[in-house]
């Protein structure tokens, strides 16, 4: 039996999963029916990747022949910052689950928490984070208790089993869990050996919120976003600390990495598109790490984030977010 994480929803949720950025629409309706066929049930999706019709119709090509149901799967969507406005939630979700071919989400996120005006999905879909299209940064005035709401509202309406949060830091689940009648049930955050956040895992351990890890290999995904510190560090599975750990188990340095973020009892979402990477990854739950070396690996935290909104965005609009 596969890993599950117990969510404070009542449901499970899948700990290995399978992460749908930067899956390219050509390619994603066959990765995401490889994946299935792999032995995926976790797809992290989002409207922000513009790819939920394809990966829907792999999901749609898996149960039509047979190797699943949709009961089987958990697919996860994220809000993006232009729908936070309470009245903005509802439609998009629908949207997305019509994109997906589904009519329910098992898991659905606010994906920032940045809320930006809304844009008319007809004029760009996924509008990505500028007005425009460009560069122009038109902030909106939903607060976080607005969106909550609304979110909350979808468990109520059947259009997603549980709901969560993704990229908030400590004070905004505090203030969150003030209001919230439904807590969240997951928090995802980046979360790698350059960022450990053991602080932000110990509260979200005592509130009952399950984390995901994103970003797994560290500097990895940024890369070509050309982001100064991830250039200049070392990539994570070319450390000659994680090769050695790797060599004694006999393991990859990448099943390393997601063993330790395993272990801490996080979720993970790492993806590829090629079968024998995904198999590794998917693997990397069947092997334990020593305390010693994972008390190593955590030692590597130097509290670098690369996921942030403000390297989005030109330098006059930093103060938007502090
Ligand atoms: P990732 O862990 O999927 O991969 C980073 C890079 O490493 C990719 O190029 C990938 O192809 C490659 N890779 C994957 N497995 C490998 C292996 N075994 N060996 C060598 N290279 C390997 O990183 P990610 O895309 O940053 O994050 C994973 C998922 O997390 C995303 O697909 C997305 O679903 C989610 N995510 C969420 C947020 C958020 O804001 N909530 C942000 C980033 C990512």
């Amino acid at each position: 039996m596969a890993p599950v994480i117990k969510l404070n929803s009542g449901y499970d949720m899948p700990q290995v999963g399978f992460g749908l950025w930067k899956v390219d629409n050509a390619v994603a309706s066959d990765v995401v029916y490889n994946a299935i066929k792999a032995g995926y049930r976790l797809f992290d999706g989002a409207c922000d990747y513009g790819n939920e019709v394809e990966c829907g119709q792999g999901v749609a090509r898996a149960i039509s022949e047979g190797l699943v149901k949709r009961e089987d799967l958990f697919i996860v969507s994220k809000l993006w910052n232009t729908f936070h406005d309470g009245d903005r939630v509802e439609p998009i979700v629908k949207k997305q689950l019509a994109d997906w071919g589904i009519d329910y989400f098992d898991l659905y996120l606010i994906h920032f928490p940045v809320a930006l005006e809304w844009v008319d999905p007809a004029v760009r879909y996924p509008p990505g984070w500028h007005y425009d299209g460009k560069d122009e940064i038109r902030p909106s005035k939903a607060t976080i208790q607005e969106t909550w709401t609304a979110m909350e509202s979808l468990v109520a309406k059947g259009l997603s089993k549980s709901i969560g949060v993704s990229n908030f830091q400590a004070q905004l689940i505090y203030d969150l869990l003030r209001h919230a009648k439904i807590p969240p049930a997951t928090l995802q955050i980046e979360h790698h050996p350059y960022l450990v956040q053991q602080e932000l895992l110990n509260l979200a351990k005592h509130e009952g919120i399950a984390v995901t890890a994103y970003s797994s290999f560290g500097p990895a995904s940024f890369l070509e976003f050309n982001m100064g510190h991830a250039v200049k560090l070392t990539p994570l599975i070319e450390d000659e600390t994680i090769k050695s750990i790797a060599a004694k188990y006999n393991r990859d340095p990448s099943q390393v990495l997601l063993r330790w973020a395993t272990q801490r009892g996080l979720a993970i979402i790492p993806k590829s598109t090629r079968p024998a990477i995904m198999a590794s990854n998917l693997d990397s739950i069947n092997f334990d790490l020593s305390e010693e070396d994972i008390a190593t690996i955590s030692g590597f935290n130097r509290n670098i984030r690369f996921n942030q909104p403000a390297n989005y965005f030109p330098t006059e609009y930093l103060w938007i977010f502090g």
